[in-house]
Formats: C-alpha cells, sequence, structure tokens
C-alpha cells in the first residue's frame, strides 16, 4: 500500500508516517512527486493490512492510504506515475531522447575497444559498451579480459567523454566494477540471482536488469523490484530476446514487452537486437521495431572486424553497419517520438484494487 500525503505535508508529518511505518517493521519508501509526497510501505503485512492502514489514514498530513494493486510495488505505476528519468555524465534515459548503446560484444584489446568507441561516439552513441565479465555457454571458450577490460573501458570513457556500461557476473565483482563502470549490467542468465540483485541495489550506479530468456514480464519487474528495494531507484530494463521453440533466430524478441513494461513500470526500456537475433543482418530491422514500439533507446554489439571477434561474431555490426543504423533510426525515432502517449492513458486502467485485466497475468 502507500500513503498519499495532502499537498503541502510538513517534513515532520512525512516524518511521522514513516516512523509509525517503521515501528511496524516495514520499510518506508519516498516519491517526492510533481505535487505531493507518497511513501510506500514496504514488507509482509500479512493479515494486518487492513488495521494498519486504517490507523495511517489518521496520522496528520495523511490525505488517503491506497493498495498496491501489483505484486512489484517501488517499481510500479501505481506508486510512481511519472517516468524515470536517468542521467548519467552526459547521457540522459527515459526523457524521451533515443539511447544508443554500443560497443563490442567483449572488449578484447585496448586498440579494439578504441577504434570502436571513437566510431560509434562519431555515428551518435550515447553509451559505451564492452563486455569484460563474459558469461560464456562453454568453460572454454573466451572469458573476457576482467579487470584489464575495465581499465581499458574507463580509458575509452576518458577518449570520447560516452558513459561506459559493463556486465557485473557475481556479487564479489559489484565493487570493481562500480569503480570503474557507469553503468552495470545485469546478463539474461543471472536475472534471477536475487543475492546479486541485492548487491547492486547498493551501489551508486544505474543497472540495467536485461530480461531473463525464460522470464515472464511480471519475473523480470520483481527482479528489478529487488533492486530498487534494496536501495537503488536507477534500473533501465532491456528486452534481450526469450528462447522459444524458433531456431532460425538466436531468441525471440518480445516486442509486445515495451509497451507493456512502459504501462506496469516507469523504468526505462531499451531493447537489444543482438542477442535477440544472434544475426548481423537482423539487428537493423529490429532495432526499427523497437524504437517504433516506444523504447527509449537500443544496445547493438558493433567490432570493427567482427568476423573475428572472439564472441558473438555472427551478430555483431561492423562500423559502416552501425553508422547506417544510426542514420535510420534517428528519423524513426523522431517521427515516432510523442506518438505513443500517456503509458498510463493508453493501457487499460491501472487496476487499483485487481480490476484490470492485466493484473491476473
Ligand atoms: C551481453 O550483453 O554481453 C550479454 C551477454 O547479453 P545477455 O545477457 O542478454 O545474453
Ligand atoms: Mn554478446
Amino acid at each position: 500500500m502507500f500513503v498519499v500525503m495532502t499537498v503541502g505535508a510538513s517534513e515532520a508529518e512525512v516524518l511521522g508516517v514513516k516512523s509509525h511505518i517503521l515501528g511496524e517493521g516495514m520499510t518506508p519508501f519516498d516519491h517526492v512527486g510533481p505535487e505531493r509526497i507518497v511513501i510506500a510501505v514496504v514488507g509482509e503485512l500479512g493479515a494486518r493490512k487492513q488495521e494498519l492502514a486504517t490507523r495511517l489514514a489518521t496520522l496528520a498530513g495523511v490525505e488517503t492510504v491506497t493498495p498496491i494493486s501489483r505484486p512489484f510495488k517501488l517499481t510500479s505505476r501505481e506508486f510512481h506515475p511519472e517516468d524515470t528519468v536517468i542521467r548519467v555524465l552526459d547521457a540522459v534515459i527515459g526523457d524521451g531522447s533515443l539511447t544508443m548503446m554500443a560497443g563490442p560484444c567483449s572488449v578484447e584489446s585496448r586498440d579494439q575497444l578504441f577504434e570502436t568507441a571513437d566510431a560509434v561516439k562519431a555515428a551518435g552513441a550515447t553509451v559505451l559498451r564492452g563486455g569484460a565479465f563474459k558469461p560464456r555457454t562453454s568453460p572454454y571458450a573466451f572469458q573476457g579480459l576482467g579487470v584489464e577490460a575495465l581499465r581499458y573501458l574507463a580509458e575509452a570513457r576518458e577518449r570520447t567523454g560516452l558513459p561506459v556500461i559493463t556486465e557485473v557476473m557475481e556479487p564479489s565483482q559489484v565493487d570493481i566494477v562500480a569503480e570503474y563502470a557507469d553503468i552495470l549490467q545485469i546478463g539474461t542468465r543471472n536475472m534471477q540471482n536475487y543475492s546479486l540483485l541485492r548487491d547492486v541495489g547498493r551501489v551508486a550506479r544505474p543497472v540495467m536488469l536485461k530480461r531473463g530468456y525464460g522470464a515472464t514480464v511480471k519475473e523480470w519487474l520483481m527482479a528489478a523490484e529487488y533492486i530498487v528495494s534494496s536501495g537503488n531507484p536507477n534500473v533501465i530494463l532491456c528486452e534481450r530476446g526469450i528462447r522459444t521453440f524458433e531456431t532460425y533466430t538466436r531468441n525471440t524478441m518480445d516486442l509486445a514487452a515495451v509497451p507493456l513494461a512502459h504501462h506496469l513500470t516507469h523504468l526505462p526500456v531499451i531493447v537489444d537486437p543482438s542477442h535477440a537475433t544472434g544475426k548481423r543482418w537482423l539487428v537493423k530491422p529490429l532495432a526499427l521495431g523497437g524504437v517504433a514500439v516506444g523504447a527509449d533507446g537500443v544496445m547493438v554489439e558493433v567490432h570493427p572486424t567482427p568476423d573475428q571477434a572472439l564472441s558473438d561474431a555472427e551478430q555483431q555490426l561492423d562500423l559502416a553497419q552501425f553508422r547506417d543504423l544510426m542514420a535510420t533510426l534517428v528519423p524513426v525515432h523522431e517521427l515516432v517520438r510523442g506518438l505513443h502517449g500517456d503509458p498510463v492513458l493508453t493501457g487499460p486502467a491501472l487496476g487499483i484494487g485487481g480490476s484490470s485485466g492485466l493484473s491476473k497475468h
């Protein structure tokens, strides 16, 4: 449930509500909206719910107490209707601009990273990607350069001014990756690694959470809830394809997940057509599709000589293909931005109390 404070509620009244919530063994999370403060009550309420709601409603400065119908609370639009906008260096994610995250699957050398970084920056990328710790299906495949790659990424940031994103695979790597990178990526295989989610929830870096390849949208948002409830509100969602019976593509890109996520949550949504398709020539059409359905940005793998790449050779674009992709995507994004309207109003009613069909799924 969340407590809606009156417009102009005093600091003391807000503190009073929070200490009451703490006294019940629950955790208060406040959201400062454009007009008023809303405080979510997070924790296992059980049978006390109604009684506590009635009590909170009588406190000074409280306007109403409202249930949150979704299992995800802090990430839901009900609690936080405005879009979350994330700023990292000069990049702004979720404000209606097109975020373009580009770079190699794996950082293979300083030269390979710098050549790619310079080219994607010149073409208009806003974030540089590059894998340092690689989750590989085979233990015999290239596992990434690790900390050496993190150093190259930091140098590439100095060189280009672009914020860098890289994957963190286990809790023991969180501090070192957060020291070098601007955005931490949680890969598809780790979407439900709850101790890792909690740990990235405690660092002062935005986190991009890739959807598990076997995860429902609800499970994905519950995973995001782990990060936000651990103290990190800056979460970016990334649809990177789910596993279906189709074998021509590496995964199946779930385009419906983009407007659906925008309806259910205030977090920005990025699409990754590289991992979703696994095929270079399918990256451009699916990137276009992602932008057309309202994605806040696109992540693509780019390599100076993709055929020689040490990982994901078949899906990486070369530098000219990335320039072509940008030239195509930017005008399409200009055309579609603003057409989607308010995600709260365009979907079915948010269903406070469970009246929405969406809440059943
Ligand atoms: C990646 O982006 O480098 C990656 C491994 O992606 P995913 O976790 O989506 O497979
Ligand atoms: Mn890859």
